[in-house]
């Protein structure tokens, strides 16, 4: 199956997609990610691209489709892939469909009060990229990860200025997206207001599994 998971910073993509990699046995592929990890080994692409994350604002398409496409020809993605993060344009969905068939896209719906109450309190494992929140759900340990003993740490686009920037560039650039796949009939809308597990049991019924 290859999916896209669509919606604002902090709705709980990459939640969703660490469990569904699970559930599907597919790879997630999170630019955001991606970046990040550049960002930390100090590469060419990571100096690149600090700034620009720093700031909240996106890498440009040509250097992110390029990321992607490579990333898409691997052979790990055989049984599929969810996509968290991309595309985030038009023109990096456009590019997209010239080198992959999407089954289905699922659009988190929240709004932005409950983008700004998650993304202010995130706190994310620098190893295994699980999140923590600060009031909701803190490790047993500050700083310190309770699955695999990683450093915690906040990111630097989690921080206010650059909470309201994302947001912003969010609803200019990527939500035009959730009109251009619903009309090809592959959107899936998913509430991404509830607690994890009852939002993995609607995305297994959306999938119909
Ligand atoms: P994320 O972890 O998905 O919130 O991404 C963190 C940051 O990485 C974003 O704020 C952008 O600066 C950059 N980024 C991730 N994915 C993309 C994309 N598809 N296009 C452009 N920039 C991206």
């Amino acid at each position: 199956m290859k999916l896209i998971f669509l919606g604002p910073p902090g709705a709980g993509k990459g939640t969703l997609a660490v469990k569904a990699v699970d559930i599907l046995k597919v790879q997630q592929i999170s630019t955001g990610s991606i970046f990040r990890a550049a960002v930390a080994a100090e590469s060419p692409l990571g100096l690149k691209v600090k700034a620009i994350m720093d700031a909240g604002a996106l890498v440009d398409d040509e250097t992110t489709i390029a990321l992607v496409k490579e990333r898409l020809a691997m052979d790990d993605i055989q049984k599929g892939f969810i996509l968290d993060g991309f595309p985030r344009t038009i023109a990096q969905a456009e590019a997209l469909s010239g080198f992959s068939k999407i089954d289905k896209v699922i659009n988190f719906e929240i709004p932005d009060s409950g983008v700004i109450s998650r993304l202010g309190g995130r706190q994310v494992c620098r190893k295994c990229g699980y999140n923590f929140h600060a009031i909701y759900n803190k490790p047993s340990k500050s700083g310190v990860c309770d699955h695999c003993g990683g450093d915690v740490y906040i990111r630097d686009d989690d921080r206010p200025e650059a909470i309201q920037k994302r947001l912003v560039v969010y609803r200019e650039q990527t939500e035009p997206l959730i009109n251009y796949y619903r009309s090809k009939g592959l959107l899936v809308d998913i509430d991404a207001t509830p607690m994890v597990d009852e939002i993995v049991m609607n995305f297994k019924k959306a999938l119909g599994i």
